[in-house]
């Protein structure tokens, strides 16, 4: 089975990773087991660039291996017996080790049924040839690379391909991530893949919510998502996870306006500009479809409502303490994105000025103080002090000594 190939891994992986992928082939080789390195490290080795996440794959029992592993090479492990693999992780490093598996569909878009397989098998499950590659760690044969679908060929001409033409039918995820990596190596789908992507794009209505979301998490996670979202867009992809989601060409100057901003931007601040030019309904449409978590469809929503606030916030004569009392209930997150998102260069000013300055203004004088000088629990003293971080942020003020004449004047005054 080892290929004719023996890839020099020495020189692609750090100390820590290469001491431990010899040290499970060692093990693996003392229980007589098959052991592999394979996904998306082996096509990265190949290629030349850094990866961290080792995916090692057992003939056979994967679990005790890895126990084994973690406990030589220290590291905290997580088992899941029924799947029959298991998660080690170390300071620097994420090794999945799973027992090789084969795969069947019971109908498109659902998960898998698993059962124990070679190599081959679990090399046959996968999504693309590139992705489809292993390499042997068993101390004779190190380094010897298993390729049953060409995938280092298609790497050398830079091709993205599945391995039979039901692939996408099977699980159209894979679709997302066919685009992913090919913009992510600047790469292009081989033409009969671009074909059975295009004849499949409905399939991604098998797929839940959830998934869809996950592989657009990970899009948002690349250097530059708005490349595989354009792509996506252009293959349909788009339109099938939700109508509204089409890339009108404003995407890429707003991520890159993102990343100025925020280096890198969080997942969160992309979703949210992704969804920037949606309307309210559009926005719930699309939370409750891709069910995504409170957290994040919390700002999405949020940010469509702050939008709808805009045009207050580009009135020339708002003052800081307006504009904060307009901003202060919405999550910092929206304003980013509004800031970055919005049309208006004076909107876009006044929510950085929100950001960066006029939402950590704080008195110097608190509740005690204003007590202290005479002022009487209760409603009164709440006004004073908004009155006075007001006078503060507009800039009426500034010093302490500032606050406490100011408040020695109301009380004059009989306010
Ligand atoms: P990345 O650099 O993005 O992490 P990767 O290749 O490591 O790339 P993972 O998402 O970590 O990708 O998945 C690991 C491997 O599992 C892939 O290389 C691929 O072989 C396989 N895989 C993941 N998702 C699918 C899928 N939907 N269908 C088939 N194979 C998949
Ligand atoms: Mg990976």
């Amino acid at each position: 089975m080892a290929g004719e190939t023996t890839i020099q891994i020495e020189k692609s992986l750090s100390p820590e990773s290469l001491a431990l992928i010899q040290k499970a082939g060692h093990l693996a080789a003392e229980r007589r087991l098959g052991i592999y390195l394979v996904g998306g490290v082996v096509r990265d080795i190949l290629l030349g660039r850094a990866n961290s996440d080792l995916d090692l794959v057992v003939e056979d029992n994967a679990v005790d291996l890895a126990e084994a592993l973690a406990k030589e090479m220290g590291g905290r492990i997580v088992v899941h017996r029924r799947f029959g693999t298991a998660k080690i992780r170390t300071e620097n490093m994420v090794v999945d080790v799973a027992m090789a598996r084969a795969e069947s569909y019971a109908r498109p878009g659902a998960l898998p049924t698993v059962r124990p397989g070679s190599i081959r098998d679990d090399l046959a499950r996968r999504d693309f040839t590139v992705n489809a590659m292993a390499l042997r760690l068993d101390p004779g044969n190190f380094g010897a690379l298993v390729d049953p679908f060409g995938g280092q060929k298609d790497l050398e001409s830079r091709l993205i391909r599945i391995l039979h033409d039901r692939s996408f039918i099977d699980d159209a995820t894979r679709m997302l991530r066919a685009v992913r990596y090919e913009q992510r190596f600047g790469f292009r789908l081989e033409a009969s893949t671009e074909d059975l992507l295009r004849q499949n794009v409905t399939m991604l209505r098998t797929i839940s919510g959830d998934r869809i979301r996950h592989e657009l998490e990970l899009i948002l996670k690349e250097e530059c998502p708005e490349k595989a979202l354009k792509r996506a867009g252009d293959l349909g992809l788009l339109d099938e996870v939700h109508p509204a989601l089409k890339d009108d060409g404003q995407l890429k100057e707003i991520f890159e306006k993102a990343r100025e901003t925020a280096s890198p931007p969080s997942p969160a601040l992309y979703f949210v500009l992704m969804t920037y030019r949606f309307s309210l309904t559009e926005c719930e449409d699309f939370v409750a479809r891709l069910k995504v978590p409170g957290t994040i469809s919390r700002v999405i929503l949020d940010t469509a409502r702050l939008r709808e606030r805009i045009p207050s916030l580009d009135s020339p004569d708002l003052s800081p303490s307006a504009a904060y009392g307009l901003l202060r209930e919405y999550s910092p997150t929206s304003v980013l994105a509004c800031a970055i998102a919005a049309d208006s260069a004076l909107v876009q000013e006044r929510l950085h000025l929100y950001l960066n300055r006029w939402r950590h203004v704080r008195t110097s004088l608190d509740g005690n103080a204003l007590h202290k000088m005479g002022v009487p629990s209760g409603p009164r003293l709440g006004g004073m002090l908004k009155a006075l971080h007001e006078a503060k942020l507009d800039g009426r003020i500034g010093s302490k000594e500032d606050e406490t004449e100011l408040v020695q004047r109301w009380l004059s005054q009989g306010r």
